[in-house]
């Protein structure tokens, strides 16, 4: 495929030759983007400009409609889709298409979202005065997004922006940019007026992104990808007061109590921890089960684990794929050895290999694990599962929390009411209890702590597109 900018309802060529983008899988080139930079930024934020009055001018119920016909036509190319999805990024064609299916439904969520952005009035302090308040559209939006999500993370951004009145300009990953050319030829496709969704790509992440911050027409980023660079970006939004979402690193843990249903907690597990082969910001990272079903919990994971098949995702029975780079493979590695120096013992797994410059790694579990090792500290976005002893609730919940990250964390207990202390006791923005994959378009998605700021999916998600503008009328 020959991916090109999507810039004011047209196809473009960038000033610079395009890149070529590869298969993690086996290395080879499956098409090329264009590699936009500062100027084609420029001009995707005027044509955002431009289209935003009208397209604000809109009522919801048509830009709904609009939502809803790129929803539909998500569904419909389902498979063509997922296989982008595999080819760019590697997770299994099966995995991919629960992608598809789960990034279409931010269309439909934000649809309806688009008719609930309620005003409100409010009881004045003088009888000539009435006070009003109304919702209205931040402006032109920037959204950067990452590789392991192609499509569900530009959807959980865009849709909820298009929902509010605002047009966007998008910027994917590197390493996954076709994806986005697919979405963007689907929002043609739709009908989308001209210079509503602007989508460049580019190899020069901090390009792009430096303009989008930079460009004051930008009055609203949203940002997924590591706590490095949204360090950064928070930097570069302190001249103009940017307002930002960031949805950072996580750390997740997963608790097993002793009074855990351990088929539960061992489903939740593997749901949470190989999923995409480790490389999402909510994945377990961190076990913590109690001493009294410590070795039972190990020996039924140890079954299930080793029933994981590593390899190609379009291979048939393949649950987990490629490592997205040499540079990911070495993080997991390191991650590994450092906890086998320091005394950790292998369970399974534990090898990793490349194969024609495609890098792969065996589901991995380790016991006899501290909290001295690098894996306790640090996201691993691999498919290792560091199982640490604890002795008591209490134990667990502080383990947990003794982190900066405060993403996601998971726990299993049958018991209502230590659960909800559980729950309530957890500094995180995501909690599973008995639930490995709580993601869901009509829930708050984001961290606390360094894992971020502001929320996407759910009620809230429309609301960082949303100004407020309070109406005090004298009569
Ligand atoms: P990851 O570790 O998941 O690749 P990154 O934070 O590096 O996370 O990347 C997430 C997104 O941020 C990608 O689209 C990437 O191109 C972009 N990005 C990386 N560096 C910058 C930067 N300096 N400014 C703006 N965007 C950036």
């Amino acid at each position: 495929m020959v991916g090109q900018l999507y810039i004011n309802g047209e196809w473009k060529t960038a000033g610079r030759e395009p890149f070529d983008v590869y298969n993690p899988a086996n290395n080879d080139s499956i098409g090329t983007a264009a590699d936009g930079g500062e100027k084609e930024t420029q001009e995707a934020i005027k044509a955002a400009e431009n289209a935003f009055p009208a397209w604000a001018g809109l009522t919801a119920p048509e830009r709904s409609a609009y939502l809803k016909e790129i929803h539909r036509l998500m569904m419909d190319k389902q498979t063509e889709l997922a296989e982008m999805i595999t080819f760019e990024m590697g997770k299994p064609y099966h995995e991919a298409k629960g992608e598809v299916a789960y990034a279409a439904s931010f269309l439909e969520w934000y649809a309806e979202e688009a008719k609930r952005v309620y005003g409100e009035t409010i009881p004045g302090n003088s009888p000539d005065k009435r006070l009003m308040v109304i919702r209205q559209p931040i402006g032109v939006v920037g959204a950067i997004t990452p590789w392991n999500f192609p499509q569900a993370m530009v959807t959980r951004k865009v849709a909820p922006a298009l929902a509010a009145g605002c047009p966007v300009v998008l910027k994917p990953a590197e390493d996954t940019p076709l994806s986005a050319v697919k979405f963007a030829e689907i929002c043609e496709e739709a009908g989308l007026p001209e210079g509503v969704f602007n989508l460049v790509t580019g190899k020069s992440a901090s390009e792009i992104g430096g303009e989008i911050m930079k460009n004051e027409t930008v009055r609203k980023v949203t940002f997924t990808g590591s706590t490095e660079v949204g360090r950064i970006l928070m930097e570069q939004g302190a001249d103009h007061i940017k307002k930002l979402s960031l949805e950072l690193g996580g750390h997740a843990p997963i608790l097993v109590l002793d009074d855990a249903d351990i088929e539960k907690a061992v489903n939740g597990t593997v749901a949470s921890k190989f999923r995409n082969a480790g490389q999402t910001c909510v994945c377990g990272n961190r076990v913590y089960v109690h001493d009294s079903v410590y070795d039972t919990f190990i020996e039924k994971l140890k079954e299930k684990v080793d029933r994981l098949k590593v390899g190609d995702g379009f291979q048939s029975g393949v649950t987990v794929g490629p490592l997205i780079n040499e540079q990911g493979f070495e993080k997991v590695d390191r991650h590994v050895k450092d906890a086998i120096d320091k005394g950790a013992e292998l369970v399974t797994g534990g090898e990793g290999y490349e194969e024609n410059g495609a890098y792969f790694y065996q589901p991995t579990i380790l016991k006899n694990i501290d909290s001295n090792m690098v894996i306790m500290e640090e996201e691993t976005f691999g498919p290792i599962a560091p199982v640490q002893k604890i002795s008591s609730l209490e134990e667990g919940i502080r383990l947990a929390n003794d982190s900066p990250f405060g993403l996601a964390a998971y726990f299993f207990t049958e018991n209502m009411s230590r659960g909800m202390k559980v729950a309530e006791g957890l500094e995180f923005g995501i909690v599973g209890w008995n639930d490995g994959a709580p993601s869901a378009a009509q829930a708050p998605f984001g961290g606390w702590k360094h894992s971020g700021m502001g929320r996407e999916g759910g009620h809230q998600g429309i609301e960082p597109f949303l100004e407020t503008k309070y109406i005090s009328m004298g009569l």
